[in-house]
């Protein structure tokens, strides 16, 4: 497949402007200025291309119950949540992930990092989708050792489904909740299993000041100078929030290679403060980006989260430039995950995004347009593995309305109805 491009968006490279992709098998094979009469005539052509979006952090079930838990801090929020989530069903985590997946395609996310239970749903969902996804179930143990064997007993489950089925775009990693959810002994166990079996780690850090206040009262150190002290960081770990952390934890981040996913809307809507982004990149610190839940956000839109973490670091006095928050959502991600996505180089798997010129990126001025300016209706094709999934307006693998229906149903005779009867 050929694909010329009036800009491409690069992450590392620059904007490269009126290249030729070839694409084959999945992967990009040339990038290239010259172009022959013949690929010329069988090229696609597209006005802007950028690498497919990563969302790095996501809880993808959580949109069926989008809008009912509001305004309120992350202390009051979360046992809310817990409560509509005891009556979820499997089917229920299964159409909300869709939901969900349908709207992240729409917005040119082609990768998601979720954590959830009924994850083996989750990950039947993102199959369907055609989207990749690295996927974890959450555990938590509370430092209980009967809770703990029954999480990991899960996890063990999870990962053999994963394995045992064909799901060709997801990967399962493992998903300690967090240092204030989770023991030592869990954690060092989660170590372990990632170090034997090659899997990246997704867990929560420092969301909010509480949190990071429970683990110095229990273990007497930060989270993060914690977690170095029982040797659990090495470069494998995907940390979202760091909205709290000290200049000694960002360090030690720094050094150890953890990638930390900013998630700037629900760190704001929760109040749970404002992460320290220029200060991570100036150490150089691997940043990523994600929407975390639609509960907590309320969109799962990349390009929200660029922009307005970007106007929050600048109503502080601090500029973080729109090509890192590029990077972010693309390239760093593709760094953190191990695999060869979030760039378009040759050797990359083609998972592309298209959009066009509408009148907000007109002129057009690279990663400051992208940034600012851009939104999901700018968005005319999105690709995984060089499969367009969407394309024009059109879902081309999947039945978005009938997935909205369903969603909607489930919602309003489930969880609506419930929340009805309790008054
Ligand atoms: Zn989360």
């Amino acid at each position: 497949m050929y694909l010329i491009a009036e800009h491409i968006l690069t992450p590392k490279r620059g904007i490269l402007n009126n290249y030729l992709l070839v694409i084959e098998n999945g992967t990009i094979k040339q990038i290239r200025r010259r172009k022959s009469v013949e690929e010329k005539r069988e090229a696609k052509e597209v006005q802007i291309l950028i690498p497919g979006l990563v969302n790095s952090h996501t809880h993808l079930p959580m949109s069926l119950f989008r809008g009912t838990v509001e305004d309120f801090p992350l202390s009051e929020w979360l046992p809310k949540v817990w409560d509509i989530e005891k009556r979820l069903s499997r089917k229920d985590c299964y159409y909300g992930a869709l939901l969900s997946l349908v709207e992240c395609t729409r917005n040119g996310i082609t990768t998601v990092c979720d954590m959830y239970f009924h994850e083996e749903e989750v990950a039947k969902a993102v199959q369907e989708s055609g989207l990749r996804g690295f996927l974890s179930y959450g555990m938590i143990d509370l430092g209980m050792e009967d809770l703990r064997e029954k999480e990991l007993e899960e996890t063990m489950k999870f990962l053999d489904y994963i394995s045992g089925e064909k799901f060709d775009r997801i990967k399962a990693t493992l998903g300690p909740h967090s240092p204030y959810t989770c023991s030592k002994e869990l954690l060092l166990e989660v170590k372990r299993i990632s170090k034997e079996k090659n899997l990246k780690i997704q867990m929560h850090i420092s969301e909010t000041e509480e949190e990071v206040m429970e683990v110095k009262e229990r273990e007497g150190l930060r989270p993060v100078e914690y977690l170095e002290k029982i040797g659990f960081l090495s470069g494998e770990e995907i940390l979202s929030h760091g909205v709290h952390l000290s200049e000694r934890e960002i360090s030690i981040l720094s050094m150890r290679g953890s990638s930390v996913v900013h998630n700037p809307i629900s760190n704001l809507k929760l109040s749970s403060g404002v992460a320290p982004i220029s200060e991570m990149v100036e150490r150089g610190v691997n940043l990523l980006l994600g929407t975390d839940s639609a509960v907590s956000n309320n969109s799962l839109d990349m390009f929200q989260e660029m922009k307005v973490s970007s106007l929050v670091m600048r109503s502080m006095g601090k500029t973080v430039p729109p090509e890192r928050y590029f990077q972010m959502a693309t390239s760093n991600a593709g760094k953190a995950l191990g695999i060869k996505i979030g760039e378009v180089e040759v050797g990359y798997r083609a998972d592309l995004v298209f959009l066009e010129k509408g009148p907000n990126l007109v002129p057009f001025e690279g990663y400051i347009s992208l940034v600012y300016s851009a939104n999901p209706s700018n968005i005319v094709g999105v690709m995984v593995d060089g499969e367009i999934l969407f394309q024009e307006g059109e879902y081309l693998r999947i039945d978005a309305e009938r997935i909205l229906r369903k969603a909607e149903r489930r919602y309003h005779d489930g969880i609506r109805s419930e929340e009805d009867k309790m008054g």
